[in-house]
């Protein structure tokens, strides 16, 4: 007995006294470079965090997306996963980080790859996005154990690959092969980057396309000898000027997305390409070629068949006004909206956990981005599960990204307080 502190109190302490550890945890996985494309040192992160995790009392193991092509000699696809039992399997609470990053790119005052900690920050790529969220879901177990507490239930812990480039050979792998899954995990929280008070309960979708289109080609002096397949594209682009992008910002979602301008429909124009190579040598010829890459972000209340049979019409559309025009269409990508329905235990738990450990209440909102909740959710059949962890989102992908040290211990408070509850007997 340790005197007549409480369990919870006991925990919150053990978290406080760990907080040089977690910074060190965190500043050793910045050091490797998991850097996504294409995918660098995942072996060597994953066995860091698993031996950290068998430390911890985790059975570990090591899943490979043995099979997907992203998997390589050169770049294997290797994930891994602790789980620690508590008295009973069940309720088992999953939570996920993915351990990869995005290249540094430029502007950088410091060594994106170096972990410095000054001013109460830990500064590097993926401090924030989200190396800081897999050390606070660690060690927010961790403490319950320090803290000798037994739980009911069990905690099982995965840092996995890729969610930068979809997640494919990481969430999603371990859903497809049952590691997680409607028969076994009762609620999965993803510790990526929310602000300390913010729970994710799901995101918008995505619909990538791409448009070709055809012209005919003939002698650049004599233009009006054949057809020009950039200005062809231009009509389409008009069209989405004129009366696509004013029609998606009419439309508003009841989602609660953060930034409030992500309420809307959106849509960017990713790439164009047309005629010939901007800095090749250029010989008189109209142009027979030009394609171009979107990527629309499409409201829960739009859905995927809708927000597709919009582009086709305006295709159409376009072609009624230049009849010249030739295209085609080519699905890219298609991620549907995912939203964690009302009363998921996952949610109530966050909400209470931060609002004792804060003192203010939580904020739910939904990401214009996606993340890997889709998995879980669509592949895995876990529809209670959400978005919460350390790190503000605004400086996810940035440079001079960092975490702050005091918002990491807190979001490992709130996580230590909601495992304790989601892990109670059902
Ligand atoms: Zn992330």
């Amino acid at each position: 007995m340790t005197g007549t502190l409480t369990a919870v109190d006991r925990v919150m302490a053990e978290i406080d006294a760990a907080t040089d550890e977690m910074v060190d945890f965190t500043v050793g996985m910045l050091r490797i470079p998991t850097v996504n494309p294409p995918g660098d040192a995942y072996v060597e992160c994953a066995e860091f965090i698993g031996r950290r995790l068998e430390s911890f009392g985790f059975e570990v193991d090591y899943p490979v997306a043995e099979g997907r092509p992203e998997h390589t000699p050169s770049h294997p696809r290797m994930n891994v996963i602790g789980l620690r039992q508590g008295r009973s399997m069940r309720p088992l609470v999953h939570l996920n980080g993915h351990f990869d990053v995005v290249p540094a790119g430029d502007g950088w005052t410091v060594d994106p790859f170096g972990g410095l900690v000054r001013d109460g920050r830990i500064y590097g790529r993926g401090s924030c996005d989200m190396k800081a969220g897999i050390t606070a879901a660690m060690y927010a177990a961790e403490a319950i154990r320090r803290a000798g507490v037994e739980l009911h239930g069990s905690i099982e812990v995965s840092g996995t690959v890729d969610e930068e480039s979809g997640g494919f050979a990481g969430m999603a792998y371990l859903a497809e092969q049952g590691r997680l899954s409607a028969e076994r995990t009762d609620a999965v929280i993803i510790t990526e980057p929310t602000d300390t008070d913010r729970i994710y309960i799901g995101h918008r979708g995505v619909y990538w396309f791409e448009v070709t289109t055809r012209g005919r080609i003939a002698h650049g002096s004599m233009p009006f000898l054949g057809v020009n397949a950039i200005s062809q594209m231009g009509v389409i682009l008009e069209e989405i000027r004129q009366r696509l992008l004013p029609a998606l910002k009419s439309r508003t979602t009841d989602v609660p997305v953060m930034p409030p301008d992500a309420r809307h429909a959106t849509l960017n124009i990713n790439a164009i390409a047309g005629g010939q190579a901007v800095d090749g040598i250029q010989t008189p010829c109209v142009a027979d070629i030009c394609r171009a890459i979107f990527d629309r972000r499409f409201l829960a209340e739009e859905g995927f068949e809708s927000t597709r049979a919009e582009i086709v019409e305006l295709l159409e559309r376009a072609a009624l006004e230049s009849p010249e025009l030739v295209y085609e269409l080519r699905d890219l990508m298609i991620v549907h909206p995912t939203h964690t329905p009302d009363g998921a235990s996952v949610v109530s738990a966050l909400q209470q956990s931060v609002q004792a450990v804060l003192g203010r209440p939580a904020v739910l909102a939904a990401s214009p981005g996606t993340y890997d909740q889709k998995h879980v959710d669509r592949i895995a059949g876990v529809p209670n599960c959400v978005a919460y962890g350390p790190g503000m989102l605004d400086l996810a992908h940035q440079p001079d990204e960092y975490c702050v040290i005091d918002d990491m211990v807190q979001c490992t408070k709130v996580l230590a307080l909601s495992l304790l509850s989601l892990t109670a007997s059902k």
